[in-house]
């Protein structure tokens, strides 16, 4: 699966999507209302395979299926096996579960003293502040909670949340998540912000969004006065393939590097998405165009229905090699497994280290070459014969 990047070109417009008026295009309310929920929304576009038809009739008591007119734009409707449409169309995998999986792989409800918080590591916890997103991703870690589609009950409690934040002193950094928090409206992400500035242990506050992705047009100018009002925060899109870096894309994040939002990526290697070299080079190579900084690839979870999207670990190694010291440096993301249960994300990396020894570094390059680096110091000895003539000189 060779993907070739067309460097010059960004995909915008509203594609089958014509005869709507481009306010209400623009208008992210509308997106939201006339996204394609079910199996007949699709068919009126495009032929499912008999795999995708089983994944939409499951998709119900799994994980919702829901994709708004922008993205479905993105898909190619002739091939199967285009990477978006595996990301956002229910496939028959989705209904196989493997004993390695769960419902909750990364043990975050144990960690949870709070409903919607997640407190795993000492510093900084998980904001969990609303189940729904503009579209689902078929591979999502939190299917169990997100969509409300598997009857978990989970209702987003932000004055507890708030409180356990502001009884822990230890807190220095919140990443609100869901869900997808750019769905609230104004008015609360609002609130929520200036209640979280407020909290003077509170240092860092960021956004985990792929609203940005899904829905640019929630982007607004009025959003992004707010992000500048209780600025700096930071946000972590979530970009998979090349192709969904569209023009809308782009201009969205604009607005928000405008606004002072400094911007990370977050992708999850997924089989026949982005598992390889070529894909993943174009797809970083577009986030720096847009201002966007490569932070995270993940490991996908083991979560249940994922086997199908399942990548081997080495090739997510081979990837990182294909990029370090090939390509730009800010360019190149961590490679990272959260651990199954919940140890937290642990970096995966190409091994460049040969040995150290008490003398000596040996390492290869992005090349294989080989290099040694001395640890000590030996046959010192002053550079100039004579220090006090250099001081009468200057
Ligand atoms: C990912 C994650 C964070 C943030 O981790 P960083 O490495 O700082 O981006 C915090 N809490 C939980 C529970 C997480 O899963
Ligand atoms: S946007 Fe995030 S939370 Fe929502 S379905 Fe996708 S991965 Fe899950």
């Amino acid at each position: 699966m060779a993907y070739t990047d067309d460097r010059s070109s960004w995909f915008e417009g509203q594609g089958l999507w014509q005869h709507v008026p481009a306010e209400q295009w623009q208008d992210w309310t509308w997106q939201l209302k006339n996204r394609l929920t079910s199996g007949e929304d699709l068919e009126r576009y495009m032929t499912l395979t008999p795999e995708e038809k089983r994944g939409v009739a499951f998709a119900g008591r799994k994980l919702a299926m829901s994709i708004t007119p922008y993205f479905f734009n993105l898909i190619d409707r002739n091939d199967p096996n285009c990477p978006i449409r595996k990301q956002l169309i229910p496939r028959e995998g989705e209904m196989f579960i493997s004993n390695e999986e769960q419902l909750d792989s990364l043990g975050e409800d144990e960690h949870s003293p709070v409903p919607g918080i997640v407190h795993r590591y000492p510093d900084r916890v998980l904001f969990l502040v609303t189940d729904r997103c503009a579209a689902y991703c078929r591979y999502c870690t939190r299917s169990r909670l997100v969509s409300n589609a598997q009857d978990y009950n989970f209702h987003p409690e932000y004055e507890q949340g708030l409180r356990y934040i502001e009884s822990h002193p230890e807190v220095r950094d919140v990443l609100l998540s869901g869900g997808d928090p750019l769905l609230l409206s104004d008015r609360k992400l609002e609130h929520l912000l200036a209640r979280l500035r407020e909290i003077p242990h509170v240092e860092f506050i960021r956004i985990g969004s792929r609203i940005p992705v899904f829905l640019p047009q929630r982007i607004t100018p009025k959003l992004c006065e707010i992000f500048k009002k209780y600025g700096p925060i930071w946000m972590s899109i979530h970009v998979n393939h090349p192709k969904e870096a569209t023009a809308e894309l782009r201009d969205a994040c604009e607005r928000l590097a405008f606004a002072g939002v400094p911007l990370g990526n977050q992708s999850v290697l997924l089989s026949g998405v982005n598992d390889d070299p070529e894909t993943m080079k174009a797809l970083v190579h577009r986030l720096l165009r847009m201002r966007v900084r490569p932070y995270y690839i993940y490991q996908m979870d083991l979560i249940t229905g994922g086997a199908h999207f399942k990548v081997d670990v080495r090739k997510g190694i081979e990837i990182i090699r294909a990029l370090r010291g090939h390509t730009t440096g800010y360019a190149v993301p961590q490679y990272v497994i959260d651990a199954p249960g919940g140890g937290g994300k642990v970096p995966i990396n190409p091994d460049y280290l040969e040995q150290i020894t008490d003398d000596e570094v040996v390492f290869r390059n992005y090349e294989g070459k080989q290099f040694r680096y001395p640890l000590h110091s030996t046959g010192l000895k002053r550079a100039v014969e004579d220090p006090a003539a250099l001081i009468d000189a200057s």
